[in-house]
């Protein structure tokens, strides 16, 4: 899977710490950089209460300037990655019998029922997942999609 930059939160603050995360299948999911405030952060992405901390580090410059607070470079696979964005921000009931592209419909329909202000992004996120199938381009077009409404969603909660 190709990276999709992503956005977690709206703090304007530099990342102080930076943590990594992979696995035996997948190799590396991702890195995340965040400020002292959001780094709780790391382990809600992680999906477990606890992130050990021999694997977080200090920020180190990228191109000479510290990343902003919430930048995650997210490797995972689509399913991976629409359940991270459910641990983080995301209302995405699962319990659907095609996975992934379900609980981004199940978003999509929730927004639209709530008249969430992102409801136009998700029932876009929601087309392109349905028509995504396995075809890698498509998966990583939906991604981008998605960590747009992310970051967008992020900048209306000042979070
Ligand atoms: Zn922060």
């Amino acid at each position: 899977m190709q990276t999709v930059l992503r956005q977690i939160t709206a703090c304007p603050q530099p990342a102080i710490r930076t943590t990594t995360r992979h696995s035996r299948v997948h190799g590396l999911l991702w890195t995340v950089h965040l400020c002292q405030r959001h780094r709780k952060l790391a382990a809600r992405l992680a999906g477990t209460g606890y992130v050990d901390s021999r694997r977080t580090r200090p920020t180190v410059p990228v191109d000479g300037k510290m990343p902003r607070c919430g930048t995650l470079l997210d490797h995972q696979p689509v399913a991976l990655a629409v359940d991270s964005h459910a641990r983080i921000w995301l209302n995405a009931p699962g319990g659907t019998v095609d996975g992934w592209p379900g609980r981004l419909r199940n978003a999509a329909e929730l927004a639209a029922y709530i008249q969430s202000p992102d409801a136009a992004a998700l029932a876009g996120v929601a087309e392109a997942a349905a028509a995504a199938g396995d075809d890698p381009s498509a998966q990583h077009h939906l991604l981008l999609l998605l960590a747009r409404a992310e970051a967008a969603h992020g900048e209306q909660l000042g979070r």
